[in-house]
């Protein structure tokens, strides 16, 4: 740790940040966009276009077609972006490799 370079610690920052603000936003669109689906014969909520009984379940809120890994997907590529414009720039990781420190 006493070796670590300044940018390679603000990546480590940066990554962290990232890791955080895409676990945030994976709990603002879930609760807001996701789809979210209802089986009448269980009355249970559901994800499944049709339940594991066999029922085709009814849209009840959501963004159609908006499931958990469209979720996913948007929020991974929000958390590299927020990775990317955090650490890369000035004194990134290619200042670390040409002087020679790991
Ligand atoms: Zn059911």
């Amino acid at each position: 740790m006493l070796l670590m370079s300044r940018p390679r610690a603000r990546h480590g920052v940066g990554c962290f940040i990232a890791g955080v603000g895409g676990s945030v936003e994976d709990s603002i669109i879930g609760e807001l966009i996701q789809e979210r689906r209802w089986c009448p014969d269980c009355q249970l909520p559901t994800e499944a276009r049709v339940h594991h009984c066999g029922t085709a379940t009814v849209h009840v809120g959501g963004v159609r077609g908006m499931d958990n890994d469209a979720v996913n997907l948007c929020c991974t590529i929000a958390g590299a972006g927020i990775a990317a414009v955090l650490t890369v720039g000035k004194g990134s990781a290619r200042t670390g490799s040409q002087s020679g420190t790991i």
